[in-house]
């Protein structure tokens, strides 16, 4: 019903925009700028952007949801579906208005299929579908997880644009790492005349590594999302105190035979269910019980709690604890992405999603790829969460091969991107990105 009601307000709104004899020209590569309204609602960000040919933002606007969810300590669906619901036409017309654009400039309209939260997907797609109906635009259809490596591309082509150089498109694969709160997964990413292609060569087995800062956090009575707290405290610990190894996943078995498996004997696997249940072990035999209530009672009474507001309640214990954890998980994405680097021979290195925006990452991921001379690229620390620039961008090639979506387009909430290795191996030429 409610859905219906937004998209009966988008419809009289675009409506009173359009001319009488409305008539849109669809040859975006020869006469117009291109511009792509990208939305974005798969997980707890209502987000809308305005992007120029790819590469140009005029505008990237994202609604947050964190105080919602912050009591939870994780995102609830339900509440995330009916906040998107509130929020996504505010966000859209802001971002059209920071844009300086109107419904009718637009060249196409980007959305995210999936994968992500069935009810959330769905109110940006609804909305995608009415506007373009409306409107009479193109449709595009977007993975989030190459919106996200899009989003280190963007950045790429910032600097390229101010250094004087076109966007690089070289023979040799990238390796892309996506790692946020639902996914830490490793692509072999190709571009051939504009053409995207992906292969899934890594992934976890359990949670994600956005994931696990969050629990850890939760555990630890910092606040939610984790990953910035602890982002914020780790450098106040030694990151040497506590000791935590990552088992090693064998290669045996993990969904071997199902479809989209990937190859055991090549793939990459990461497992971070394993150190959240160190830490608690490490915060019951140390019993630090008492002193995680404390902090989590001084934060309730803070208005608007921020990581600065921790410091004083964390004693030294709990310092190396948090600066171990992190120290743990940042070097393993690098050990296992580097070892997929070097095996897969990639020539560039894209790391995205949440968790790149994670300091210590950045430092280690760049000094190493320094010291092997492998290029790496991050997004801008706003791109690097959910957001809808991200999605334009990703849009652009396809709206170039008019890679349309149709009326049937619905929420994909287990939305994988590209091949697996096995299926790669099995179809020849690879089949084509989404
Ligand atoms: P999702 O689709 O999972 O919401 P996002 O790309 O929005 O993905 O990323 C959110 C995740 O990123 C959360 O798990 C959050 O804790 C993590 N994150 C955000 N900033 C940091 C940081 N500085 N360090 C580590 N993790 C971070
Ligand atoms: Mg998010």
């Amino acid at each position: 019903m409610r859905v219906a009601a937004i998209c009966a307000a988008v419809d009289a709104n675009v409506r009173s925009e359009m001319p009488a004899n409305s008539f849109y020209y669809r040859d975006v590569t020869t006469c117009s700028g291109g511009l792509i309204l990208g939305i974005e609602s798969s997980c707890d960000e209502t987000a809308a952007a305005v992007v120029g040919r790819g590469t140009a933002i005029l505008s990237n606007v994202v609604a947050s949801q964190i105080p919602l969810h912050s009591p939870y300590g994780g995102v609830v669906p339900e509440l995330a579906s009916r906040e998107h619901l509130r929020n996504i036409l505010p966000v859209v017309r802001t971002a059209l208005a920071e844009a300086g654009a109107t419904y009718r400039d637009l060249d196409a309209i980007a959305v995210t299929e999936g994968p992500g939260l069935a009810g959330a997907l769905l109110v940006g797609i609804s909305f995608a579908k009415s506007l373009a109906y409306a409107l009479d635009k193109a449709l595009i259809a977007v993975n989030h997880l190459e919106g996200h490596i899009h989003a280190v591309l963007l950045e790429e082509a910032r600097h390229n644009s101010d250094a004087g150089q076109e966007a690089s498109e070289g023979p040799g694969p990238m390796l892309a790492l996506v790692v946020s709160g639902g996914h830490t997964h490793l692509y072999l990413a190709h571009v051939q005349a504009g053409a995207w292609t992906y292969r899934n060569v890594g992934r976890t087995v359990d949670d994600a590594a956005g994931e696990a800062f969050d629990k850890v956090a939760k555990l630890l009575g910092l606040g939610y999302p984790g990953g910035p707290w602890i982002d914020a405290l780790a450098p106040h610990g030694n990151p040497e105190a506590v000791p935590f190894t990552f088992s090693q996943i064998k290669a045996k078995v993990h969904r071997k035979g199902e479809p989209g498996a990937l190859d055991p004997s090549e793939s990459i696997y990461f497992s971070f269910s394993g150190i959240k249940t160190a830490m608690l072990r490490y915060t019951q035999v140390h019993e630090m019980g008492a002193s995680i209530e404390a902090r989590r009672l001084a934060l309730a009474e803070l208005p608007d709690p921020k990581p600065a507001d921790t410091l004083p309640l964390c004693d030294k214990r709990t310092l190396d604890l948090i600066a171990s954890f992190q120290r743990s998980v940042v070097d393993d994405l690098r050990r296992k992405t580097f070892r997929a680097a070097e095996r897969f021979h990639a020539e560039r290195l894209l790391v995205s999603g949440g968790v790149a925006a994670n300091r210590e990452l950045r430092v280690r991921f760049t000094a190493e790829a320094g010291e092997r001379d492998l290029p790496i690229a991050f997004p801008l620390m706003s791109l690097a969460t959910d957001n809808a620039a991200m999605i334009a961008a990703a849009a652009w090639p396809k709206l170039v091969a008019h890679e349309f979506a149709d009326e049937s387009l619905t929420a994909e909430p287990s939305l994988a991107l590209g091949t697996s290795l096995q299926a790669a191996a099995r179809a020849k030429p690879a089949a084509r990105g989404r």
